[in-house]
């Protein structure tokens, strides 16, 4: 049994049972979960929470499954590290980094992968689905390895050696589009209607993927000891992650697993090469307008972001900021991350950390705030990123002189 009401239009309210629909049929705005907050209000705590598993599903309450048979490669409960060494680089105080580099696969989607494919199990789907900038491919590719389902997944062509292979190793059909992200989400679109018994993770069943970001808040909640961050930094890349924290801090007060009511600053980091959400925010528009990906920053690549007018309404009405960051401080960011904290991010992690410098500089972020960085990927899937400017040392015969010259050259 789960504590979900019914789905609901985020625009205009219309309420509709739960089901595989992610678009209000009068208005076609986006449908979100509504949940029972006064019932997991009294279910809930945190005692409950802590005897629960070390992964998202110890948050099931908040999350849409009905049953108990996840599709649960072990997603989430992520170290929040504290990270002093980069806040003392970036002139800050009290920074922490949620390092989601280390899930299953790599990448913060095995939150939302596990519970859209657990939703479209109980369902009825059989086959699993998505149109990705690689990172989403590369989960639904290995969770429904696990669940024993078919999979389909759709990237564009260009996308990084590293997660094709981590993507086809699964067995899935791996297919590659012509075109970019934008031109794979439509085909998605249209494929969905040609094969109803499809699970397009993040389209017909958007609404419950979506969810699965909220465990980025809980999560970060409980390891500050049930206390919420002033500011977090999210990447951008459809947008959805970035409202879902923001619902997940304000959820937690809802169903009194923190004191005080959150106030937290969301901020969101786009690189530059694709940055609809941030340029919009950047000139006062209220219109997010579709632009042409050109970045290094392949995970972010979404020119036209389904949500990228609710993450814009978020970062502003919480007093956050967006920053658009060049190629050159996105890999500036991924050594500097490396570097100071030891973790080597992928390039949307670089996005997150050279948008953290900028708003340090800026005194956008300030000394005196607790701020958490979400780090949402694995730098080995974005190796060819870095390759080009990352090296080793030298290279020696294995002879003592040899080494010793260069030890010397070295300390001269
Ligand atoms: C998909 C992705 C994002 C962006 O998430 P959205 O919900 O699309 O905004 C950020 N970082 C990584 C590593 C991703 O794969
Ligand atoms: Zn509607």
């Amino acid at each position: 049994m789960s504590f979900v009401k019914a789905l609901r239009c985020r625009e205009c309210g219309q309420s509709y049972p739960v089901q595989a629909l992610h678009v209000c049929e009068f208005c076609f705005g986006p449908l979100e979960v509504a949940y029972d907050y006064d019932a997991i209000k009294a279910n809930i705590s945190r005692e409950s929470i802590a005897k629960g598993p070390a992964t998202i599903w110890r948050y099931k309450d908040l999350l849409p499954a009905e049953g108990t048979d996840y599709v649960d490669l072990g997603a989430g409960f992520t170290p929040l590290v504290r990270a002093d060494r980069l806040a003392a680089a970036l002139g800050l105080g009290e920074l922490y980094l949620k390092n989601d580099t280390v899930n299953p696969t790599g990448s913060f989607k095995d939150r939302v992968v596990s519970v859209a494919l657990t939703k479209a199990r109980e369902l009825g789907f059989k086959v699993a689905a998505c149109a990705s900038t690689g990172n989403l491919a590369n989960s639904v590719a290995a969770h429904a390895a696990w669940a024993s389902m078919d999979s389909f997944v759709f990237v564009p062509a260009n996308l990084e050696a590293a997660k094709v292979i981590t993507t086809a190793v699964y067995g899935g059909t791996v297919i590659a589009i012509d075109g970019n992200y934008d031109d794979v989400n439509r085909l998605c679109a249209e494929i969905t209607s040609e094969e109803p018994g499809w699970a397009f993770v993040n389209v017909n069943v958007r609404t419950y993927y979506s969810e699965g970001s909220k465990t980025l808040a809980f999560e970060v909640a409980e390891q500050l000891g049930w206390d919420t961050p002033d500011h977090v930094v999210v990447p951008v890349g459809s947008g959805s992650q970035l409202t879902k924290i923001h619902k997940g801090f304000n959820e937690l007060y809802k169903v009194g697993l923190i004191d005080r009511e959150p106030n937290v600053r969301v901020s969101g980091a786009q690189p530059l090469g694709c940055s609809p959400v941030a340029s919009a925010f950047l000139s006062g528009s209220d219109y997010v307008l579709p632009v042409k990906p050109d970045t290094i920053a392949k995970s972010l690549a979404i020119g036209n972001p389904a949500d990228g007018i609710y993450a814009l309404d978020v970062v502003r009405k919480t007093n956050g900021a967006m920053a658009a960051v060049t190629d050159e401080e996105i890999l500036e960011g991924i050594r500097l991350l490396a570097r100071t904290e030891g973790i080597f991010a992928e390039t949307a992690g670089g996005v997150t950390v050279a948008t953290l410098k900028r708003l340090a500089e800026a005194g956008t972020v300030s000394r005196d705030e607790r701020v958490v960085a979400y780090i949402t990927g694995n730098g080995l899937k974005t190796v060819e990123a870095m390759a080009p400017t990352t090296h080793v040392t030298t290279t020696i015969k294995p002879s003592l002189d040899e080494f010793l010259r260069f030890i010397e050259q070295q300390r001269s």
